[in-house]
């Protein structure tokens, strides 16, 4: 009898490992399970609205949802819609692939003022993410913005805030954000990191764009970045990259601001210590020298965008370990037939590859475990769709989805973008019924 498995969660983790079990296991029958309208995850809705090439993995993952045997169930939330321990009374087994989506929290007084928002927040707003519609984060007279953080997250706001328009149309950054985004007259984006700028986790293709934007000068102070190099205790590939970034860097200090009088500034060794703001909205940021804790300053600030990595908030019945789904080598603890993949297991780090990498791994570990337990003769499938049915829950399937897609290519057609998202729940829901679904 084939086995059947809910892969729970339609992000990159979750598409590899069906990819791995598909190869694996050819009858197998897989149920993708997520609780957007939509599949592909944080391809969707964390990589940038002007990285299209990035964006290409999705078709990979399309021609999976194609294969007899897969079938996506948008619009249905584990432990809303269906439990944990409910999937593992219906499947062979259970692949939890629900990612990292709660941000992290800087820990500092002021941080719940207006203006103070999360990079997971503020990248799905601007990604048409439907759970940040009304986020509504930009005021028009903003002049000054603060992106904490020393990652790609932090460069990625940096640069969508520093875009002309012209330099975002070919994108499919949300509607509502780019005409706010395009309302804004800001003068200086500074990006602080408590670090120096030979300890920061860029790469070097995404730094090296911030010196090449129409409006924006990047600018470094040039004592900080003179005398920076690696540990020689890094391996070479970490070495390569940082003395890669620390070139860039170097160019900055002298970058032409003939053309670009707004300034997109690198902060190292800065540590944020408070918020200040009047009438509840956000207006200075409180530093100290992370060297010398002891000196204090405040810069001007009317938007903080935190890009400080984010936790797991991983549906509820699975064992939790600090905060993290505890398992051995992707085993769920105590949940024989569970297994966890991505950044649900790993945290928030890594590259979409990475989890190929990381799902390719488990796949191995769940064909061995299912070669050892008996036919379950458990329903799988056609048990979830009894299940829903029951609850008066309808999945949108893959057709729906495709719905979605060609309403979604079709707006764009007309504007030469790649796509206009549908970014609210009314939206996608209208939108996936449109026709054929
Ligand atoms: C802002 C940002 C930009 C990035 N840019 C890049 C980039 O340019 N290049 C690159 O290689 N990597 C990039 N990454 C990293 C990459 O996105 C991750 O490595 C990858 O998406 C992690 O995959 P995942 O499947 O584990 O999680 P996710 O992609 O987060 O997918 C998790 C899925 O689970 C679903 N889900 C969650 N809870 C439930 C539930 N209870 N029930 C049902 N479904 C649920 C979610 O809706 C989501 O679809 C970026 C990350 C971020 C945050």
């Amino acid at each position: 009898m084939s086995r059947a498995i809910a892969v729970i969660g339609a992000g990159p983790s979750g598409f590899y490992a069906v990819d791995g079990l598909m190869r694996a296991l050819p009858d197998v029958r897989i149920d993708i399970i997520d609780r957007l309208p939509c599949p592909y995850g944080l391809v969707r809705y964390g990589v940038a609205p002007d990285h299209q090439g990035t964006k290409g993995v999705q078709r990979q993952f399309e021609r999976l949802l194609a294969r007899p045997g897969v079938r996506f169930l948008g619009n249905i939330e584990v432990g809303r819609d269906v439990t944990i321990a409910e999937l593992a009374a219906l499947y062979d087994a259970l692949i939890i692939a629900t990612g990292c989506s709660r941000d992290r929290r800087l820990g500092i007084p002021g941080e719940e003022l207006k203006g103070v928002v999360g990079s997971g927040a503020f990248v799905g707003w601007y990604n048409g993410h439907p759970d940040f519609a009304e986020l509504d984060p930009l005021r028009p007279d903003m002049r000054h913005v603060a992106v904490i953080g020393a990652g790609n997250v932090a460069i990625d706001v940096a640069r969508v805030l520093a875009k002309t328009a012209d330099e975002m149309a070919k994108s499919d950054i949300a509607p509502q954000a780019a005409s706010a985004i395009a309302q804004l007259d800001i003068a200086e984006i500074a990006i602080v990191a408590r670090r120096g700028p030979a300890d920061a986790n860029f790469t070097g293709n995404e730094l090296a764009e911030l010196g090449r934007l129409a409006a924006f000068r990047p600018a470094v102070d040039g004592d900080v970045v003179a005398e920076a190099a690696p540990p020689d205790s890094d391996p070479a590939p970490e070495r390569m990259r940082k003395n890669r970034n620390l070139e860039i860097l170097r160019t900055f200090v002298t970058a032409d601001g003939t053309h670009r009088t707004r300034i997109l500034r690198f902060a190292f060794w800065h540590t944020p210590m408070a918020l200040h703001g009047e009438e509840g909205h956000v207006q200075a940021l409180e530093l100290a020298d992370t060297r010398h804790p002891d000196r204090h300053w405040r810069i001007p600030t009317d938007l903080v965008v935190t890009c400080i990595g984010y936790d797991p908030a991983p549906p509820p019945g699975l064992p939790l370990e600090g905060g993290r789904i505890a398992h051995d080598e992707g085993r769920v603890r105590g949940m024989p037939g569970a297994y966890v993949v991505g950044w649900a297991k790993r945290g928030p780090t890594g590259v979409i590859p990475t989890n190929r990498v990381d799902a390719m791994a488990l796949v191995k570990t769940v064909v061995a475990d299912l070669a050892e337990a008996p036919a379950s003769g458990k329903p799988g499938p056609a048990g979830l769709d009894n299940m829903l049915a029951g609850r008066g829950l309808k999945p949108l399937h893959t057709a729906a989805w495709q719905c979605i897609e060609t309403a979604e290519n079709a707006a764009g057609q007309a504007q030469g973008r790649p796509r206009v998202k549908l970014a609210t729940w009314e939206a996608l829901i209208d939108g996936s019924q449109r026709s054929g679904a």
